[in-house]
C-alpha cells in the first residue's frame, strides 16, 4: 500500500473529533467561545446520533439536560423541538428528584442538531475519521486523518463515543463495527496508545431488538400516556408554546416461557462465552444478567418506544443483549404482546476503547499533554446526557486554553454537571458511570428547576449565553425574587372569616397574624390555593411559581444545606499543588502514598474523595499544607 502523504489542510484553534452528543456540545461550545474549530466525524449521518434508547431526561439525567441549557448548550433546546412524548417524574417525591424524561424522534433530533452544527460560525463541519494525534513534547500540535489530511491544531476534544475499535458480539458472532450499522473508528486508539502511551480500557454496553410496530399486539399492554402540561427543557422555551399532539408507549412483561429461553441458552452469550472481556453498565443489565441475577422472578417490566414520527421501529426497553439472533426470535415472541413480533434490527452488545479518567483534571484536560480534552463515553461514562455535560465543560476549557484564560471548573455544590466529572477524574470508573441523584450529596440545592439560578450567570460571564438568553434569565430571577419579596408582605389575619377559608381549603386556623409567605410552608397549602388570601396578585408564569414555592416550602433544608457546603467549599478551596512528592510526605498510609500520586487531587476537598486516601491521611496533608505556609511566610 502506498504510503500516505498526508497534505495541510488548515490551522484550527480546537479540533474536536465526534459529533456525538459530547463532540456536538463541545464544538459548539468552542467555536461560540471565539476558537476556530474543526469537527471531524466518521459520518455526518452519525451526528447526535441516538443509538440506544429513544429518550433524554429521567432522574439525575434531566438535571444534567438543564445544566447544559443554562450555560448555553444545545441539547435541551433540540429535544424541545423533536420530543414526541414528554413526562415529569417523580411528582409524588420532593423537588429534588423530579425528573423531566420525554421521547425523541431520533431522526428529527439528529437533523436539528446538523443543522445547527452546519450554520455556526466558526465550526467548520468535515466528514473525515481522525487516525492520528500530533504532538510536540507534551503540547499539542495536530491531527492526521484517513483521508489524508493534517490539520494544525492548539488543542483537540476527543469525543470518539462508543467507536474506538468498537466490536458488535451477538452470541458466537462478532465483528468489527460501530453502533446502528456505522462504521468503528479503528486506527486512533494505536496513536493514543503509541503517541502519548495511554493505557486504554474495554467497556461495554449493550441495545435491544427494534420491532415493526404492526407485529405488536398493543391490546394485551397498559398504554403510557404523556404529561397533559408540558414542561420545557429549555429556559429559552415557555411551557405554553409546547402542546402538541403525543405519541404512547406501552408497559408490557417477559414471560416465565421467555426467561426458561433464556437460561437454557446462557452459555451462548457473548459474556458467557468469554469474548467480551469488556464491563458493562451495572444500571443498564441486559436481560439475561436480569434473569440470572434476579432467578426468583417470572418476568420483568418492558417498555415499547416509539423511535419516531417517520418510522414504525419500536424500541423494546429493558431487553438488551447479547445472545445469538436465532435466541433473540425465540424470546422476544415470549414477551407479552410480542407473540408475532417481527425483528427489523437485533439486540447486540458493544465493546470499545476508553481511557482511566484519572488522568484527567477537573477541566478534562490530560494532566500531562496540554491541549488535550476528553469528553463522553470515552471517559467510561454512559448516556447521552452525561456526554453532553462532558462535551460543553470540555468545549469551553478547549476555547479558555486557547485564550490563555484559567480553566472553567464546577464543583459538586455547584452542578450535577461538576459531580458528574469530580467522580469520574478523582474515582475514575471501570463501568460505564451513570448520573442519578443520589449521586449528588447536594441534591436538593441542585435541583432542575433551579439550573438556570445556578449557572445561567456562569454561561454568559463565559460569553455563551446570548442575549436572548440572557433576558429569559434576568425574567425569572427578578421574577422569583420579586414575587417572594411581596407575599412575604401580604398579610392574613386571624379573624373568624380567614379561619373559615382556611378550614374550606384544606387547613388550620391562625392564631396570630401570618403572611401568603409564611402559609405556603404549610403541606396542605401552595401558592395557588392562597390566591383567595392575595387578591392584588400579578400574573405570574407556572415555572416561576413553581420555583417561588420550592424555595419557600425546603427554606429551612436549604439553608441547612448551606451550610454543609460552606464547609465543602472551605476544603475545596485548600489547593494541592500538582507536583507534591507524596512520597515524601511523612505519616501518609502507603495506598495514600499511591493514590495520591497518581490521580495528583487539586484540592484538599477532592483528596478526600480519592477512594484509599483517609481521613487521618488528610489530616497529616492538613499539617504538611499549613507547614509549607509558614514555611513560604518565613522565606
Ligand atoms: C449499543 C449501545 C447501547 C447503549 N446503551 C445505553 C444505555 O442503555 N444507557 C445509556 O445511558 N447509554 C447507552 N448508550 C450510550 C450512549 O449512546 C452514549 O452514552 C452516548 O451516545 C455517548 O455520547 P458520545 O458523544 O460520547 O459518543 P457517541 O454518541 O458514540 O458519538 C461518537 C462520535 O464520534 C465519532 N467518531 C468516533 N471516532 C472518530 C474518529 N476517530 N474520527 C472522527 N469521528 C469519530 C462517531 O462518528 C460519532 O459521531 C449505548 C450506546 C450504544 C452504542
Amino acid at each position: 500500500m502506498a504510503e500516505i502523504k498526508y497534505f495541510e489542510a488548515g490551522d484550527f484553534d480546537t479540533v474536536v473529533i465526534g459529533a456525538g452528543h459530547a463532540g456536538s456540545e463541545a464544538a459548539l461550545a468552542a467555536a461560540r467561545l471565539g476558537a476556530k474549530t474543526l469537527l471531524l466525524v466518521t459520518n455526518l449521518n452519525a451526528i447526535a446520533q441516538m443509538p440506544c434508547n429513544p429518550n433524554i431526561g429521567g432522574t439525575g439525567k434531566g438535571h444534567l439536560v438543564r445544566e447544559i441549557d443554562a450555560l448555553g448548550g444545545e441539547m435541551a433546546k433540540v429535544i424541545d423541538e423533536t420530543f414526541i412524548q414528554s413526562r415529569m417524574l417523580n411528582t409524588s417525591k420532593g423537588p429534588a428528584v423530579h425528573s423531566l424524561r420525554v421521547q425523541a424522534d431520533k431522526r428529527r433530533y439528529h437533523e436539528v442538531m446538523k443543522r445547527v452544527l452546519e450554520n455556526e460560525e466558526n465550526l467548520y463541519l468535515v466528514e473525515d475519521e481522525a487516525v492520528r494525534i500530533l504532538r510536540d513534547g507534551n503540547k499539542i500540535t495536530g491531527v492526521l486523518t484517513r483521508d489524508g489530511a493534517k490539520y494544525n491544531t492548539k488543542t483537540v476534544v476527543l469525543c470518539t463515543g462508543t467507536y474506538l475499535r468498537s466490536r458488535i458480539f451477538m452470541g458466537e458472532v462478532n465483528f468489527s463495527s460501530g453502533p446502528s450499522g456505522f462504521g468503528p473508528a479503528n486506527h486512533l486508539s494505536k496513536s493514543l496508545e503509541e503517541d502519548f502511551g495511554l493505557e486504554l480500557l474495554r467497556l461495554k454496553t449493550g441495545t435491544p431488538a427494534r420491532v415493526l410496530r404492526k407485529s405488536i399486539d398493543f391490546s394485551t399492554m397498559k398504554p403510557q400516556y404523556g404529561d397533559e402540561k408540558v414542561v420545557p427543557f429549555s429556559f429559552s422555551n415557555i411551557a405554553k408554546d409546547m402542546n402538541k399532539d403525543q405519541e404512547l408507549c406501552y408497559l408490557t412483561y417477559t414471560t416465565k416461557e421467555c426467561h426458561d429461553i433464556i437460561r437454557d441458552n446462557i452459555d451462548r452469550s457473548a459474556l458467557s462465552l468469554g469474548d467480551i472481556e469488556g464491563r458493562g453498565p451495572r444500571y443498564c443489565p441486559s436481560i439475561e444478567d436480569k434473569v440470572m441475577r434476579f432467578s426468583d422472578r417470572d418476568s420483568h417490566q418492558v417498555f415499547i418506544e416509539p423511535e419516531g414520527l417517520t418510522t414504525d421501529e419500536m424500541y423494546i426497553q429493558g431487553v438488551s443483549s447479547s445472545l445469538p439472533v436465532e435466541v433473540q426470535q425465540q424470546f422476544y415472541k415470549k414477551i407479552i404482546g410480542l407473540e408475532n413480533c417481527r425483528i427489523l434490527r437485533p439486540a447486540y452488545a458493544i465493546e470499545y476503547d476508553a481511557i482511566d479518567a484519572t488522568l484527567l483534571t477537573r477541566s478534562l484536560e490530560h494532566m500531562d499533554y496540554k491541549g488535550m480534552f476528553f469528553a463522553g463515553q470515552i471517559n467510561g461514562s454512559s448516556g447521552y446526557e452525561e456526554a453532553a455535560s462532558q462535551g460543553i465543560v470540555a468545549g469551553i476549557n478547549a476555547a479558555l486554553k486557547v485564550k490563555g484564560e484559567d480553566p472553567f471548573i464546577l464543583d459538586r455544590s455547584e452542578a450535577y454537571i461538576g459531580v458528574l466529572i469530580d467522580d469520574l477524574v478523582t474515582k475514575g470508573t471501570r463501568e460505564p458511570y451513570r448520573m442519578m441523584t443520589s449521586r449528588a450529596e447536594y441534591r436538593l440545592t441542585l435541583r432542575q428547576d433551579n439550573a438556570d439560578l445556578r449557572l445561567t450567570q456562569k454561561g454568559r460571564d463565559l460569553g455563551l449565553v446570548d442575549d436572548e438568553r440572557y433576558e429569559g434569565f434576568i425574567y425569572r430571577k427578578e421574577g422569583i425574587e420579586r414575587e417572594i419579596e411581596r407575599i412575604k408582605k401580604v398579610k392574613v389575619t386571624p379573624t373568624a372569616e380567614n379561619n373559615e377559608i382556611l378550614k374550606k381549603i384544606g387547613s388550620t386556623d391562625l392564631t396570630n397574624t401570618s403572611s401568603v409567605y409564611e402559609l405556603i410552608k404549610r403541606p396542605e397549602l401552595d401558592y395557588k390555593k392562597l390566591a383567595v388570601f392575595d387578591p392584588e396578585r400579578p400574573e405570574v408564569r407556572d415555572d416561576i411559581i413553581r420555583n417561588v414555592e420550592i424555595e419557600i416550602k425546603y427554606e429551612g433544608y436549604i439553608k441547612k444545606q448551606e451550610i454543609q457546603i460552606r464547609q465543602f467549599k472551605k476544603l475545596e478551596n485548600k489547593i494541592l499543588d500538582k507536583d507534591i512528592e507524596y512520597n515524601e510526605i511523612e505519616g501518609l498510609r502507603n495506598e495514600a502514598k499511591e493514590k495520591l500520586s497518581d490521580i495528583r487531587p487539586e484540592s484538599i476537598g477532592q483528596a478526600s474523595r480519592i477512594t484509599g486516601v483517609s481521613p487521618a491521611d488528610i489530616n497529616v496533608l492538613l499539617i504538611y499544607l499549613e507547614h509549607k505556609r509558614r514555611q513560604n511566610e518565613a522565606s
